[in-house]
């Protein structure tokens, strides 16, 4: 059967009928989920706007139907970790061996050479490009900030986020090692009175091959207190290594707990918790769990970056233990990360491709079905964004129509014809060429 997308009018009102949606997105009500956790229902788009979500059947005999035949029907997806200041320079500074130590070293001398205004503008603004054509709504980017880098890009991530405020929500987080809160000071304060004037958020990476101790504990306390005086949420790079010294994710936890800090506090990649005994690992996850930290886990990228050296077969997957923190409560997310950079050469910010691939490498199946929440609603209740990444009456109809029925059906093909609707118009769903970014990079 054919997918009936040119019957989607500009315009005025039209029900989408015998939709399938995942029951965990929508208000409670609307008829009881198949074994997937998914409830047919038709949606009435009018004037832009979901003007109304009713069991499958209800809207019969309304003019205006489009009958999707048990599509899947999804909001618009959440994006929280991704690094668009570092995406597209694969062909221009390629990683040497592919481990997580020839990727620093890479974009350090990328970043040196390279990162002008224009060259940033132009990578991120394809990133962008790509993103929106996949049905991405929101998406945060870590900003690498230290030295000079930070006095360029802050102000590219201004304009950028106002010229694409209307089709997708740009956050952005300060990303540089956060010994810089001992070791620089003036440089500190001077980066988080940047970021605070930009709106932005105060991160930080957190493992760079030291156990934790009273120094780190020192400097996460003074990204904390500067976090608190200008009212910034927090979002770390977090323990993203195979060793056992990898702990900071519990001193980040303990650091929460004591200062009673009142803002959002992100924790990505947490790669090492994975690999420490059982009691090691339930101690720490319990007091994630007090704490009210969120974890994002980056699997497509930790898998090619984790347990990786020549000759040698991995025996990892680098993913952190989502399914262990999830049962904790603790709100857990996944994303794209890098792409197509050094520490990550794939990738094209689709959020269905991290779904797919997620779903693989970390066993979402065979267990609950609400895993869609991990780039939908989570990551846009952690964003701040209470109307995005679920189907609600009365939000923008950001929707993904999909021809897919199932979660297998979705999971097992790229998913190159889905529809991408933004305020009930079809957008093109046609990622930019990669062509375009040949003068940037000074290839073709
Ligand atoms: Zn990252």
């Amino acid at each position: 059967m054919k997918t009936p997308d040119a019957m989607i009018p500009d315009r005025g009102a039209f029900w989408l009928t015998h939709a399938r949606a995942p029951a965990c997105l929508l208000e409670a009500g609307l008829g009881s989920p198949d074994a997937e956790g998914l409830v047919d229902v038709d949606i009435l788009v009018r004037d832009g706007v979901i003007a109304d979500i009713v069991a499958a059947g209800a809207a019969a005999g309304a003019p205006m139907r489009i009958e999707r035949a048990g599509g899947l029907v999804l909001p618009r997806l959440v994006d929280i970790h991704t690094h668009i200041d570092k995406g597209h320079i694969i062909g221009r500074r390629p990683n040497p061996d592919g481990t997580h130590w020839g990727a620093r070293t890479s974009v350090a001398a990328d970043r040196e050479n390279h990162w002008t205004t224009e060259d940033v503008y132009a990578r991120m603004n394809f990133a962008l490009r790509c993103a929106y054509a996949h049905g991405t709504a929101s998406l945060r980017t870590h900003i690498d900030s230290l030295g000079k880098q930070a006095a360029i890009t802050w102000p590219v991530v201004e304009r950028i986020r106002a010229e694409w405020k209307d089709r997708v929500t740009l956050q952005a987080v300060a990303l540089f090692p956060i010994d810089l809160a001992l070791d620089d000071e003036p440089q500190f304060r001077a980066l988080v009175e940047r970021v605070a004037r930009a709106g932005g958020i105060l991160g930080g990476m957190t493992f760079l091959g030291q156990a934790p101790g009273e120094r780190s504990r020192a400097a996460l306390e003074r990204v904390f207190d500067a976090a608190a005086a200008h009212g910034l949420d927090l979002d770390f790079h977090v323990d993203e290594s195979d060793s056992l010294d990898a702990r900071s994710l519990g001193q980040i936890a303990d650091v929460i707990t004591r200062k009673r800090f009142r803002g959002r506090v992100v924790a990505g990649h947490c790669c090492s918790l994975s690999l420490f005994d059982d009691a090691t690992r339930n101690d720490m996850i319990a007091r994630v769990a007090e704490s009210g930290l969120a974890v994002v886990s980056l699997p497509m990228c930790n898998m090619y970056l984790q347990d990786r050296s020549r000759g040698r077969t991995p025996r990892w997957r680098g993913v952190t233990a989502l399914h262990e923190l999830a049962a904790a409560g603790v709100p857990v997310m996944v994303s794209s990360d890098n792409t197509r950079d050094p520490f990550y050469a794939y990738g094209d910010l689709d959020l269905l491709e991290v779904f797919r691939e997620s779903t693989r490498i970390l066993q979402l199946d065979h267990c609950e079905s609400d895993w869609i929440s991990l780039v939908a609603a989570t990551p846009a209740a952690v964003m701040g964004l209470p109307d995005a990444g679920r189907l609600r009456v009365g939000q923008s109809a950001d929707l993904i129509l999909l021809g897919a029925r199932t979660y297998n059906e979705l999971n097992c093909r790229p998913q190159n014809n889905r529809i991408v609707l933004v305020g009930g118009r079809m957008v093109d769903t046609t990622p930019p060429d990669y062509r375009e970014l040949d003068a940037t990079l000074g290839m073709g």
